[in-house]
């Protein structure tokens, strides 16, 4: 078993141990030693990193029996019964101690405000993560949060001492422990002073100033739960960052504040609908005429008028919309193209009063041009790569009827 020396001193970052175990497996170099300060994953927080000797630790774990392994770069191999010294990379472990100590003030903040218990804890590379027994209407949701928002960050500016206790199971079961049920293995109590008892063999701050701030990004329900997002520390600093340049950048291309953003946002949305639906209609008004322009330099023979056409890069949508228009009278039968960089887009229709089948006409077409096309008898549409064929592919369609 190795002596967990992060358990009572969770600032020590360089020491030195006796190697007991090295080891390859798959690939990885395995060490376990005497004792060790590194952090194995677990409990939610994710392992220290740092190096033993001249190797660079990339993950920590826990076995089954107590021991620590390290897991190594492959090309060390230090000699077992030798000492090493070891250093551990201080500002991921403090990061991590923040987040995890901000866990505990925040998970305590829901339960004395709302009752509300912790079923869940994780520290991401992004966020921090916990699941709340936390059941009230999404309106209320965001209101909760600000009031526990509020206090933890009360409980960090306090610059509260927090204390680590080691208690028998009966000592422990006189403290007015916050349950939770992802912690099963320890009577290593955490007290933050006048505030919150909580078994737990994390890495804690000694004090909650060292927390920092403690703000929560989002919310979300997740397994009939409240999942609450959030960042402290560091995290927070960088987090506030990275919004405040979002939301100055935004202000800025509004020439507004910051505070002015979200509806200066809104207004663009609601713009560009409006923009959109005028478009939708001047497209309408426009295909009407080009549809007339089509009709009127086409001459009918038989009484049928065969309007066949070839735009070049044009929305096959507003092509669409001129056979719409093109078949609204009776006796036309409309061949539309459009020949694009790399394709060639077709679409074919026909009156109401007329019965050739267009689906027949785009497969014949789009088999010319090495495409597929499909659907009703009096309208249809289809493509093709083989660009170069599309006159071929006109005429296919024409020899049909
Ligand atoms: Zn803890």
């Amino acid at each position: 078993m190795t002596e967990k020396l992060y358990w009572l001193q969770p600032r020590t970052t360089h020491f030195n141990a006796f190697v007991e175990e090295s080891r390859l497996e798959n690939g990885q170099r395995i060490i376990v030693l005497n004792q060790s300060a590194f952090y194995p994953t677990g409990g939610g927080q994710p392992c220290d990193v740092g190096r033993i000797g001249n190797g660079k630790v990339i993950a920590v774990e826990m076995a089954g029996d107590g021991r620590i392994q390290h897991k190594l770069e492959a090309d060390v191999d230090p000699v077992v019964g030798t000492e090493v010294e070891c250093e551990i990379d201080w500002l991921r472990r403090r990061e991590m101690m923040q987040q995890h100590t901000g866990q505990h003030i925040l998970s305590q903040a829901f339960f004395q405000l709302f009752g509300a218990e912790t079923r869940g804890f994780r520290i991401t590379d992004r966020a921090t993560e916990i699941d709340l027994t936390l059941e009230l209407q999404p309106s209320e949701v965001e209101q909760a949060i600000i009031r526990a928002e509020e206090l933890a960050n009360s409980i960090v500016f306090d610059n509260r001492e927090i204390r680590i206790h080691e208690v028998s199971p009966e000592e422990a079961a006189r403290l007015p422990l916050r349950k939770e049920s992802f912690i099963t293995d320890c009577i290593r109590v955490i007290e933050i002073a006048d505030y919150d008892w909580s078994p737990c063999g994390g890495t804690h701050a000694q004090r909650t100033g060292e927390v920092g701030l403690i703000a929560v990004r989002a919310w979300e329900r997740a397994k009939k739960m409240t999942r609450v997002h959030f960042v402290c520390g560091v995290r927070a600093l960088k987090d506030y960052r990275l919004a405040n340049r979002v939301s100055e950048a935004i202000a800025l291309k509004f020439s507004g504040s910051r505070e002015d953003a979200e509806s200066s946002v809104d207004r663009l949305i609601e713009e560009n609908k409006r923009l959109s639906r005028r478009v939708r209609e001047l497209a309408e008004l426009a295909a009407k005429v080009e549809a007339a322009e089509l009709l009127e330099a086409t001459t009918a023979k038989n009484g049928l008028r065969v309007v066949e056409h070839v735009f070049h890069d044009r929305e096959f949508e507003e092509v669409k919309l001129i056979a719409h228009r093109l078949v609204d009278g009776e006796n036309v039968i409309a061949l539309l193209a459009v020949r694009e960089k790399e394709m060639a887009r077709l679409v074919f229709a026909r009156s109401a009063n007329l019965s050739a089948d267009m689906n027949a006409l785009i497969k014949a077409a789009c088999e010319k041009l090495g495409g597929r096309g499909g659907g009703k008898s009096d309208f249809a549409q289809g493509g093709g790569m083989q660009i170069e064929q599309l006159t071929a592919a006109m005429d296919a369609a024409k020899a049909i009827f």
